[in-house]
């Protein structure tokens, strides 16, 4: 017993020390991963159920390592978040995104919106409502034309501070999601104070909604419960027609998943069923 203890603390040892190496490389790499032009962002449209038109595309950054190839933001995320890096790489998602939709529009392409995901550590820096007034001004960017997406936990942690920096970032005209809707902890009586106009309902409800009686009803509840607030209802992770036709029935506002597009490099998206603005 006692070798086998043993062994597994050598194990383990082994194991943590290969997850700590790996972490380590990657986080040195990151730094230098937006000079070296190794960043990219692919597009996932959110489409209006109502129409089947596209509203608006959600900015997903990739990076492509020259040794690792495509690695997802799922493994960098935390890791950019935790050394601090998320914030070289937030402005640059926000800077190319933003020059992304531009472009979109100049080519007659009148995309409404693009919308691009705020870490907490990105919510929480000096200067955030500044730093994308900046960035909007150099891109040529209307306010309105950008979406934000922060999860429960952004806001959370300290509610009191978080409602004045949402408040003046939706006062410049900038459109507030809540972000992975019900993963977090209750937040319920604190949405009616969030200055948000839309709620992302996670992916791991809406799998089920065909199948799993829970979720249906929950998903039905927090529609309803949204819409008495005056918040829009997106639809995270729609994968095929019986979910979709789902949420039609529910009221649901708009959609997003495979079953419309995966998320694509800009010159693949089919951009044919872009609302006019
Ligand atoms: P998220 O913001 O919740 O984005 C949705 C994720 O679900 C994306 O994964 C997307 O590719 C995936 N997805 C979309 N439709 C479907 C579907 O129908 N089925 C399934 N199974 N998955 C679907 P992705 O691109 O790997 O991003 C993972 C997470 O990484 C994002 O979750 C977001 O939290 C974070 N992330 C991505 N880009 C950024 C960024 O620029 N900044 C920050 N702070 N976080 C980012
Ligand atoms: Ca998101
Ligand atoms: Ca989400
Ligand atoms: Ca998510």
């Amino acid at each position: 017993a006692k070798e086998a203890g043993r062994s597994n603390y050598q194990f383990f040892a082994q194991t943590m020390n290969a997850a700590a190496a790996e972490r380590l490389l990657l986080e040195s790499s990151l730094r230098q991963a937006i000079d070296r032009n190794q960043l990219l962002l692919h597009y996932q449209p959110l489409v209006n159920i109502a129409d089947g038109r596209i509203v608006a595309t959600e900015a997903l950054v990739r990076w492509n390592h020259p040794e690792l190839g495509l690695i997802s933001p799922a493994r960098f995320i935390p890791i950019a978040e935790d050394s601090g890096v998320i914030i070289p790489l937030g402005d640059w998602v926000l800077r190319r995104a933003c020059y992304q939709l531009k472009q979109w529009r100049e080519q007659g392409i009148p995309l409404q919106r693009m919308v691009v995901n705020l870490s907490p550590r990105q919510f929480r820096q000096k200067h955030l409502v500044q730093t994308f007034t900046q960035v909007l001004k150099e891109t040529g960017v209307d306010p309105h034309w950008l979406g934000l997406e922060v999860t429960e936990s952004v806001i959370m942690e300290n509610p009191e501070e978080a409602i004045g920096i949402l408040c003046e970032l939706k006062a410049l005209g900038i459109e507030l999601s809540l972000d992975d809707f019900g993963t977090g902890y209750s937040s319920l009586s604190y949405l009616k104070r969030f200055p948000i106009d839309k709620l992302k309902i996670d992916q791991s409800f809406v799998r089920d909604i065909t199948t799993d009686p829970d979720d249906e009803g929950m998903v039905a509840a927090i529609i309803v419960m949204a819409h008495q607030l005056s918040i829009r209802v997106v639809a995270e992770g729609v994968e095929t027609e019986a979910q979709l036709a789902f949420l039609r029935g529910q009221g649901c506002d708009e959609y997003q998943g495979y079953y419309f597009s995966r998320p694509l490099p800009a010159d693949e998206l089919d951009t044919t069923s872009v609302a006019a603005c």
